[in-house]
């Protein structure tokens, strides 16, 4: 395996993104840098009494738009150079959502299926008393991310809101609704890949009814991302998450997947319908598709793998799922990508959604919010779209101009030291 560096390739993206705009490295050289990154180590007592410490970090990649604004994430491969990366992904992807956020991402390092639901609470639990000096409402919002969920950020609150004296639901989102959480944000991500994917074959005059798609990972944003992407009329021939790859030529039946997982931890595990084979991970990148949803971690298809991939589009659920080696072939190749910082934006539009509630103590409805959810990937497409058309440019490399054209004006506008 080639050594993979993802802020590397964020800043070569970066880099290639302002010199075709024009931009010289004075107009951009902050973004090059997090503005502050902070690593803890995190003690927990496990039910058996043994003493643990795991690392933690938090990183604000930028500030610039307003506070720094991510997920955290609970993974054993989780460290500082993935985090930072997140982090830079993140300010570009609310630059893209054109939300009053700058970047920022989170994480411990450690298996939370290792832990008993108790232990992971207290690991939380202590996780937000070192971080705490950091993050605030105004400064800087943690919300979900890989293995971290609805019940875990109830326990940020919490915690947070005891260090603070007073109940501050505006710290973190992706809450559960009964504790200052919006309707809809569950779904928001899967929901605007559907709506970016929407948005690519209207462009396209492309029909996604009986399109063939293949899934990789099944968590929140896989699994809501494919039931909905099934829902409009597509194929799901193919699923996976971490423990099982499924292939059924005729089409899964993503319902009943869904609700499997669901009620056994998240996981595939065992699940099984008529028809259904499994296969293997690479298999499943690999499948005659129309289209590939990559929901998992970073890194899946690169150098190593790249030329073995049949679909025709790719689109990114997860974060980083594409090195950038991979992105070139697949522009040379025809192959589009509706990259990351566009695709899987509606998370963090929702989680803003949710915090804007949460400031005026006023809650919406589900059709608000989804409506406004469809506006905003709506917008964010067009500007990709139109960016890409402009320069005949890679759809990253358009979505990372739409970024760092809004940046840049901004931060000319209130001045280099910022
Ligand atoms: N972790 C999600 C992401 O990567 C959501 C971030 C948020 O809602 O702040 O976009």
């Amino acid at each position: 395996m080639q050594n993979y560096n993802p802020y590397e390739n964020m800043l070569h993206t970066l880099d290639i993104a302002a010199e075709k705009l024009g931009y010289t490295r004075n107009d951009y050289e902050v973004l090059r840098h997090p503005e502050r990154e902070l690593k803890v180590s995190v003690p927990l007592q496990l039910d058996n009494g043994e003493v643990h410490v795991y690392e933690g970090y938090r990183c604000q990649h930028s500030t610039l738009r307003g506070s720094a604004k991510g997920g955290l994430r609970f993974h054993p491969d989780a460290d500082e150079n993935e985090v930072r990366a997140l982090a830079a992904w993140m300010t570009i992807k609310n630059a893209i959502a054109n939300l009053p956020y700058g970047g920022g991402k989170g994480g411990i390092k450690v298996d939370p299926k290792t832990l008993s639901p108790r232990e992971l609470e207290r690991l939380t639990r202590n996780f937000v008393r070192r971080i705490a000096p950091i993050i605030g409402v105004n400064t800087d919002v943690p919300a979900p991310d890989v293995n971290t969920n609805a019940q875990i950020m109830s326990w940020i609150a919490d915690e947070y809101s005891v260090l603070k004296g007073e109940w501050s639901p505006g710290i973190v989102t992706g809450k559960p609704i009964e504790v200052g959480g919006s309707l809809g944000r569950n779904e928001a991500t899967g929901r605007g890949c559907l709506i970016a994917l929407q948005g690519y074959l209207a462009k396209k005059n492309l029909d996604i009814k009986n399109m063939t798609v293949a899934v990789q990972g099944f968590g929140n944003v896989g699994s809501v991302g494919a039931r909905l992407i099934a829902e409009a009329g597509a194929k799901v021939i193919a699923i996976g998450d971490s423990s099982v790859n499924l292939y059924n030529p005729n089409g899964l039946n993503i319902e009943k997947a869904y609700e499997y997982a669901n009620a056994n931890n998240r996981s595939l595990t065992g699940y099984s319908e008529p028809g259904m084979i499994t296969i293997t991970g690479q298999e499943l990148l690999t499948q005659d598709v129309d289209i590939l949803y990559l929901a998992a971690l970073e890194n899946q298809i690169n150098k190593d793998n790249m030329k073995n991939v049949r679909a025709k589009i790719i689109l990114e659920g997860a974060n980083g799922p594409t090195t950038n080696d991979a992105d070139t072939y697949f522009f040379e190749k025809g192959v589009d990508i509706i990259p990351d910082v566009l695709a899987n934006g509606g998370g963090v539009v929702v989680s803003y959604y949710e915090w804007v509630q949460n400031k005026a103590g006023f809650y919406w409805s589900l059709e608000e919010v989804n409506e406004r959810l469809t506006k905003n990937m709506q917008n964010s497409f067009e500007a990709v779209w139109q960016m890409q058309e402009k320069y005949n440019v890679a759809p990253r490399l358009a979505a990372y101009m739409v970024a760092l054209e809004r940046l840049v004006i901004e931060t000319t506008l209130r001045g280099y030291n910022c």
